[in-house]
Parts: C-alpha cells; structure tokens; sequence
C-alpha cells in the first residue's frame, strides 16, 4: 500500500523518542528520504519495532540511538544505529538465526527470546529487500535495511 514516509517513520518513532528521553539516551533522526513508497505499512511498522526495541535494549543511559533515511540507487535505506555494547564479529554471523542471543546467561536483563531478527529478516524478505548488520563507528551497532522502490 502506499504509505507516506515521513509521517510514517514519525509515527513509529514517537514513542520512542520519549522513552529513550526517560532512559536518559540521545534519539535522533536524519530523514532524507521523502515521498511515497509502496510497503506492508504493518509489516514495516513491526520490524522498526523490533530494530529500536534492540537499540534501546542493548545500549546504557548516557548513549545514542539514530535513525536515518535516505536514497541511494534508486532503493530506500533505513539504519538504525546505536552506541550500545555493540555485537562481537562471531555473532553478527548468527544474529538472524533463530533463537540466537549473545549471552546465553545472565539474559534475564535484557529478555527476549532470539527470534526479532529472523522476524526482521522475513518481513525484509517478503518487501524483496536487505537487511545487514555492521559495527556502528566507534562503538555500537548499524542494522540496515535496503529497499527497492517503484
Ligand atoms: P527478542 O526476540 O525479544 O527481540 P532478542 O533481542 O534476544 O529478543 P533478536 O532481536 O533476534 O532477539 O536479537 C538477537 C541477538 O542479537 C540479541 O540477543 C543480542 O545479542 C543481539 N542484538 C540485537 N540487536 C542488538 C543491538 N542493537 N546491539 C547489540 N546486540 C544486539
């Protein structure tokens, strides 16, 4: 369905920005991406969910969460960046797998259950899209999220 992104990121991003706000963390967007695109406006919804409910999860008061638009050959990315605890290279391997979580102890802080990411990932696959994982310079982490447009 066509689905108008500025105020759809906005929408999604609201309550986020005031929790980050009570956690004491930095929540800031860049959108450079503009118009309407074609997208399961649910769907798309629920993975941003999933990626901002990570970076809220993984980082500490004090840090930072972003979230940027933008265009880029014709396909829209969405990255969702964070300057939390980061995820080590062998895990960035395994982090859509399911039921994958870094620390297999102490877990219960940060709850959850291994399968957002391969939820993520499906909703990317069913948009025919990308979804990759990167270090966030000089610490945290970048989930990305590429998608064609018509
Ligand atoms: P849930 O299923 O409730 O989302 P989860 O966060 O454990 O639980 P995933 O979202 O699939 O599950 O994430 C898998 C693992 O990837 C997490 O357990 C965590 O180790 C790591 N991870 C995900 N996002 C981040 C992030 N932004 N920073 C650091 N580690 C992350």
């Amino acid at each position: 369905e066509p689905v108008e992104l500025a105020a759809f990121i906005n929408q999604v991003i609201e309550p986020y920005s005031e929790i980050a706000e009570l956690d004491g963390k930095q929540f800031s967007t860049n959108l450079a991406a503009t118009g309407t695109v074609l997208i399961d406006r649910q769907r798309m919804h629920q993975l941003l969910v999933i990626l901002l409910d990570n970076a809220l999860k993984y980082t500490e008061p004090g840090q930072a969460i972003s979230l940027d638009t933008m265009i880029k050959n014709k396909q829209l990315v969405i990255a969702v960046n964070d300057t939390g605890r980061g995820i080590s290279d062998a895990g960035k391997k395994h982090v859509f797998d399911r039921f994958y979580r870094e620390d297999k102890s102490g877990s219960r802080a940060t709850g959850g259950t291994g399968l957002g990411l391969t939820i993520a990932q499906w909703i990317v696959d069913i948009h025919h899209g990308k979804i990759s994982v990167e270090d966030f310079k000089p610490q945290g982490t970048t989930f990305r999220v590429t998608l064609p447009i018509k």
